[in-house]
């Protein structure tokens, strides 16, 4: 059976981000795969994506990404724009047999409001909805447009309207877990990681704070708001403190960073990201927010690094508590688990991402989400 999907990434970076890019991340860790099992793919993105696809849709012609720090009118009238752009294509052709769609809200409405005679669509949901009950609010694609989260969890805390149309969830992925469990491992160090952006609700600060209280050290990586590096930070005036991330850091983290028991290294890309986790001895996530998806704790996991984290959001599917990694619902219990990680074995993390969060385990499942999607859609 040949299928053709349009995978619509959205108008904010190119597919693979430059970056930092969490949507533009998972679809190009998805189409790949879709494409080794025989889907076609057609993706709406920007001019600039590189990844490899059947055939490109754009409107824009670079990422939008800027566009996002603007009011939210005018964010919302950058992503129609874009989904008009992909609206105007579905009515031109006819090869399309479904649109698998990550933008968030806006190309829910805008694919629900397309008619019956739209392709049938799946749209992934990849925030903490409960966030965000109004711009969820309802959908009225009927049995034409469904939608998946990327944890049971995520999906448990969503509106109400969402839950009705959804087929399921599935688990993000990553490309270090392929082959993960016959890597060798290597030297781990004495470090402790909190690998993400610098927020509130990843709760860096308490990491700082446990870390002088028990005594681990700690490398805090990430960026903080629109700053990748400690000096572009320490160079921007007074005005950076308009970006509540900003504030946050400045007040709650940077006290306790003290350049050697505690550090800062800003954003790290590539070989450096996979070197500093994998050597890692914990990756630490004190959550204080749903984690809808987790794609840090997966990559964790494929690097062979324990993982330590308040028992939230996904990270109960996600972690075997006392097998991968050691769970919490007491924020202040997580410097003890820190000391108490020795005793998870490195090489039962790796064995468990290559087996559950591959990219070839997220294409097929999304393989028989489609067929369900498709199935729904032509019994109406
Ligand atoms: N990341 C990175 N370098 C950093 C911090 C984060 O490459 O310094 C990546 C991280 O490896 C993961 C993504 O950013 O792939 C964060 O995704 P996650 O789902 O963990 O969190 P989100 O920021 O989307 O809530």
């Amino acid at each position: 059976m040949s299928l053709t999907v349009l995978m619509n990434a959205g108008p904010w970076l190119s597919v693979p981000p430059p970056g930092y890019g969490g949507i533009e991340n998972v679809v190009a860790t998805l189409v790949p795969e879709l494409r080794r099992l025989g889907v076609r793919v057609v993706l709406a993105s920007v001019g600039t994506s590189a990844l490899p696809v059947d055939e490109l849709v754009s409107v824009y012609p670079d990422g939008q990404f800027s566009a996002l720090q603007r009011p939210y009118n005018q964010v919302c009238g950058v992503a129609q724009a874009h989904l008009a752009g992909v609206a105007r294509e579905l009515r031109a052709r006819d090869d399309i047999d479904l649109v698998h769609d990550h933008v968030e809200a806006v190309g829910l409405a805008t694919l629900a409001a397309m008619g019956p005679d739209a392709p049938p669509a799946l749209h992934t949901l990849h925030w903490d909805l409960a966030k965000h009950p109004a711009l969820y609010g309802h959908l009225d694609g009927g049995d034409r447009v469904r939608v998946n989260g990327v944890s049971a969890s995520q999906l448990a805390r969503a509106p109400q309207a969402l839950r009705d149309h959804s087929v399921g969830h599935v688990h993000l992925a990553t490309p270090l877990a392929v082959d993960a469990h016959r890597r060798p491992g290597p030297l781990k160090g004495d470090h402790v990681v909190v690998l993400g952006r610098i927020n509130p609700g990843k709760g860096q600060d308490v990491a700082a704070r446990l870390a002088h209280r028990y005594a681990f050290p700690l490398v805090l990586a990430g960026p903080v708001g629109p700053y990748h590096r400690p000096e572009d930070l320490a160079a921007a005036g007074d005005e950076a403190r308009q970006n509540p991330d900003v504030r946050f850091f400045l007040d709650e983290v940077a006290p306790h960073v003290d350049g050697d028991r505690v550090r800062w290294v800003g954003t790290v890309a590539g070989r450096d990201r996979d070197d500093l986790v994998a050597s890692a001895r914990v990756a630490l996530f004190p959550l204080r927010w749903e984690e809808p998806g987790g794609t840090a704790v997966v990559e964790s996991l494929a690097l062979g690094t324990p993982v330590v984290a308040t028992a939230r959001g996904c990270l109960p599917e996600l972690i075997d508590d006392g097998r991968t990694g050691l769970l919490t619902d007491d924020e202040e219990r997580l410097g003890e688990l820190v000391l108490a990680a020795g005793r998870i074995d490195p090489e039962e993390c790796r064995r468990e991402a290559a087996a559950r969060f591959t990219p070839a385990v997220m294409a097929q499942r999304y393989v028989e989400l489609y067929d369900r999607v498709r199935q729904l859609a032509s019994a109406r």
